[in-house]
């Protein structure tokens, strides 16, 4: 994916471990996270097909959605079905590293 910020930076996401990238799990969708890690930790997968299977819920969770926060003006983009949502700070202060793991 890639795509032009209103500010004008280009966002690319073609690479893992990006630091202005973040993944948004719903709430609702929490508990068969959190059931399915329960039921990995019990069980480990037999095959590649159950690895799958039982891992799903927790990689990628019912409702699931992608963000990204532009480096330079602090926008925030959430994917939804291929389409991007814009949000931007009604303050104007908003730290431009929300999705660092370890923000300095
Ligand atoms: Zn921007």
């Amino acid at each position: 994916m890639k795509f032009l910020c209103e500010c004008g930076h280009a966002i690319y996401d073609q690479t893992d471990d990006l630091p202005y990238k973040a993944y948004l799990y719903p709430d609702q969708s929490m508990d068969a996270l959190y059931t399915a890690l329960d039921q990995l930790i019990q069980s480990a997968p037999r095959s590649v097909s159950q690895r799958y299977t039982m891992t799903l819920p927790i990689t990628l969770p019912k409702g699931h959605r992608q963000m990204y926060q532009c480096p330079d003006c602090g926008r925030i983009y959430i994917s939804d079905n291929d389409k991007l949502h814009c949000f931007v700070s009604e303050f104007g202060d908003v730290p431009k590293n929300l999705f660092q793991a370890d923000p300095q």
